[in-house]
């Protein structure tokens, strides 16, 4: 999701107390920038922050944090941040190729992918965010037993990410091909703002947990 630069987001998010600025410093003390012992947990990639926002709002016991690349998607989050009254959701605007920097070994509880670009092109595979890359990045900062729950409606970007689990020497827990009539695993799922739109144009949802 790319939306049209606004003029002022990067101002906006610079100054907004729900956006940790230098993320790079709070490396290892995440307990502290929250101020409490709960685990923390983050959505890369969360466009406009559904998604992350209705979790904080239904578990007040784990920390959320939000990371998108995109000021103008960011500030579309902060809008919905700014209505409600949580404790346990901060942003972070960055490219989570940069994530081992932010985050300490084990820092992390478990990682939401939704809905992520698909990068057609053989050539950009390295760029998803399911790639083996991307789950080396994962392997560090993910606390041991820590879970990766990705979803999307793109069939082939499924089909790569299940393979990649693999090749990255991860286990699959758990995967489904259609989410939403998976009585299991749809057990309350919440929605992205991508997931009801291609939900409702009659898209099976796919689904998968790993860990290593
Ligand atoms: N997760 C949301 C949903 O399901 O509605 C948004 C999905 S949108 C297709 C993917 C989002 O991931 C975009 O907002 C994009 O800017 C962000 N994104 C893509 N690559 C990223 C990266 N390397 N680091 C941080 N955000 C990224």
């Amino acid at each position: 999701m790319r939306l049209r630069n606004i003029k002022g987001s990067r101002e906006v998010i610079g100054s907004n107390r729900f956006v940790v600025q230098n993320p790079e410093e709070q490396h290892g003390k995440w307990k502290e920038v929250f101020g409490n012992q709960n685990p923390v947990q983050i959505e890369i990639g969360m466009g406009k922050g559904r998604f992350i926002t209705e979790l904080a709002i239904r578990n007040p016991e784990i920390n959320y944090i939000g990371i998108e690349k995109y000021s103008s998607v960011l500030l579309r989050a902060l809008e919905k941040r700014e209505e409600v009254e949580v404790e346990n959701l901060l942003f972070i605007r960055m490219d989570a190729e940069d994530i081992g920097s932010v985050f300490d070994e084990g820092e992390v509880d478990k990682i939401y992918l939704n809905f992520s670009d698909p990068w057609p092109k053989d050539r950009h595979a390295k760029r998803r965010l399911t790639s083996k890359e991307f789950f080396k990045r994962y392997d560090k900062i993910l606390k041991k037993d820590g879970r990766v729950e990705f979803k999307t409606d793109n069939r082939p970007l499924f089909d790569f990410s299940l393979e990649e689990v693999v090749n990255a020497g991860w286990i699959l827990e758990k995967h489904t091909f259609d989410l939403h009539n998976d009585v299991e695993m749809s057990e309350g799922n919440v929605m992205t703002e991508y997931e009801e739109k291609f939900s409702s144009i009659g898209n099976p949802i796919n689904k998968l947990i790993a860990y290593r």
